[in-house]
């Protein structure tokens, strides 16, 4: 079925096994299915629309609506939501059903719901089970962590971003199961390395791209089960501690290398696409152990998946951002737990639900906001099975009259300005193209004010007691200072426990605020376009004749410089 985009303009084909999926996750309420129609915009702006409902790093300060106690929280104070802090939102000094709307079949469904929305406690920040770690957002079952977004399991890790089970880690994206690795990217299995981008199971390795089993490996690519290996070269282990010590010596020289590294890495091939265990009917970018995931980046453990963005164990599924487990859901965001859902955000431990924001430990909701052990509510009202289905068929013809049943939850509707949101570091759009898709911009500069002495930081040498001795003296002058971005001028703190970590796993200290690092590393990343290319493999052994015929999907834009292999000629060329 071929659709013009009601947001872009542009053209875009919704596939037979859309369509078919569609029908399989339509509803039925009293006996009637209801069933979802063709989407209205195409795969990227239904992306963008779901991300302007997720603010992971912009953080403001507020106070609890009922305690008044100082706290963090995503939502900007001229938004006026009411907002408490965790200990109060999950208490049980308020009442869920304060605030309960009627539906009125004489107004559009979507206004009611922003209503319902501002009149409702909302939490601060979203992170679960969370331990001394009063700064992390979209985070689950972290401990003493700092400044983590959309993570899990992450034990004294600072500044990470959608990584998992790490421990000791700082300044990371997509790295899991780690420990004490720094500034590096789609790892999995690593130990104590640095500026290592989708390396499995190396340890004490700095500047790599795609290795694996290495041990003691400096600015090399494409290595399997190597130690002591110098930019591809294999050196005598002393040989290969005087080099690298050598690299490591400043901050200088270690940029230096870095960008050595960045011309060395070009002589050898890339694969197509970053894929680990993951069987060949998959494409999009960043997938480990998938299944039939389709024009998806960043999944994990997912299994007939199209449309998707950060995704953790998941089968069945469709336009679904930043989830951790769940089944035949639909256009949800932000949550985790969910089954049977459609176009629900924030939720965790939901079923058979629609259109609801930030509830738990609920099934069969319809426009609800903040509940918590619910069942058959409507816009937070409460209803018998019976009533809940009938008054829920009734709520569906009115949207289908209105064009509001099969979209989700509109960006007009956000609590978020589109420049706080995820999608503005991923779509790049002004401040008119926001407002032009419905959402806002947010002009005014919450943050505090500083005019006064700035701290440089200085060689990691500086700050080693026992082999500098005013070493003392200089961390605390570091931890009293505060820093300004070399890039932005931004103000900024090292954190004690960053410091710590810096000295303990030798890492030279930041010079750039946490945001510009965070810029840094998206733009290491393939944007989220696919390109029909050839295979650029010219290599006489692999069996081809001539330049290799394959043709594939990939991230890889035609203007980049790297060699882009299939995944036949890449595994022959990396062994
Ligand atoms: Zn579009
Ligand atoms: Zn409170
Ligand atoms: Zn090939
Ligand atoms: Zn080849």
């Amino acid at each position: 079925m071929n659709k013009t985009c009601k947001q872009c303009s542009k053209e875009f084909i919704v596939e037979d096994d859309d369509l078919a999926f569609y029908k399989k996750i339509s509803p039925t309420f009293a006996g009637k299915t209801f069933e979802i129609p063709a989407p209205t915009l195409c795969p990227k702006c239904r992306l963008i629309r779901r991300m302007i409902w997720r603010n992971e790093r912009r953080l403001y300060k507020a106070n609890c609506n009922l305690c008044k106690k100082d706290i963090v929280s995503v939502y900007s104070p001229n938004k006026k939501f009411k907002i408490l802090c965790r200990d109060c939102f999950w208490s049980d000094k308020w009442d869920q059903f304060q605030y309960v709307l009627d539906y009125d079949l004489e107004k559009p469904f979507f206004e009611q719901f922003k209503t319902l929305m501002k009149s409702s406690y909302l939490v601060n920040l979203y992170s679960t089970n969370c331990e001394n770690s009063e700064f992390v957002n979209q985070e689950m079952n972290s401990k003493d962590c700092y400044l983590c977004t959309g993570g899990n399991d992450n034990i004294e890790c600072y500044y990470l971003e959608s990584c998992i089970h790490d421990t000791n880690c700082v300044d990371c994206y997509g790295v899991g199961f780690s420990e004490k690795v720094s500034n590096s990217e789609f790892c999995t299995v690593c130990f104590s390395s640095q500026y290592l981008f989708n390396c499995h199971m190396c340890h004490n390795c700095v500047l790599c791209d795609d290795c694996t089993g290495c041990d003691h490996c400096f600015g090399s690519k494409n290595l399997r089960y190597q130690k002591y290996h110098f930019f591809n070269e294999p050196l005598s282990k002393d040989e290969y501690f005087s080099r690298v010590g050598e690299c490591l010596k400043n901050p200088e020289q270690l940029e230096k290398n870095k960008q050595r590294f960045s011309e060395h890495k070009l002589k050898y091939p890339y694969k197509y696409m970053l894929t680990i265990s993951s069987t060949d009917d998959c494409s999009g970018d960043v997938l480990m152990n998938c299944k039939n995931t389709a024009k998806s980046y960043y999944c994990y453990k997912t299994e007939n998946t199209k449309y998707s963005y950060i995704l953790d164990s998941m089968k069945d599924v469709m336009d679904i951002l930043s989830t951790g487990t769940g089944e035949l859901c639909f256009d949800c965001a932000s949550s985790s737990n969910i089954y049977g859902s459609c176009f629900i955000d924030a939720c965790e431990k939901v079923r058979n639900s629609y259109y609801s924001f930030n509830c738990t430990n609920c099934h069969n909701l319809f426009g609800c906001v903040s509940l918590n052990h619910k069942e058959y509510c409507i816009l937070n009202k409460q209803y018998s099975k019976e009533e809940y289905e009938r008054r829920v068929g009734q709520i569906i013809n009115h949207m289908q009259e209105t064009g509001e049943w099969g979209e989700f939850l509109p960006i007009s509707n956000s609590p978020f300005c589109f420049n706080e949101t995820n999608a503005k570091e991923h779509f790049n759009l002004d401040c008119s193209e926001a407002k032009r898709i419905g959402s806002c911009w947010l002009d005014k500069d919450f943050s505090s004010k500083y005019s006064g002495p700035i701290y440089t930081p200085k060689a990691l040498s500086n700050y080693l007691i026992g082999e500098n001795p005013q070493a003392e003296n200089e961390i605390a002058k570091c931890l009293q200072g505060v820093l300004k971005c070399k890039v932005t001028g931004q103000y900024f703190k090292i954190i004690p426990q960053e410091l710590v970590a810096c000295i303990k796993q030798r890492i030279e200290l930041p010079t750039e605020h946490p945001d510009q690092r965070h810029k840094e590393r998206l733009a290491k990343f393939n944007k989220m376009n696919l390109y029909s290319r050839q295979c650029m493999c010219e290599e006489t052994k692999h069996g081809h004749n001539g330049r290799c015929k394959v043709e594939f999907e990939t991230t890889y834009a035609p203007d980049r410089p790297e060699r882009v292999y299939c995944e036949s000629c890449y595994q022959k060329a990396v062994i």
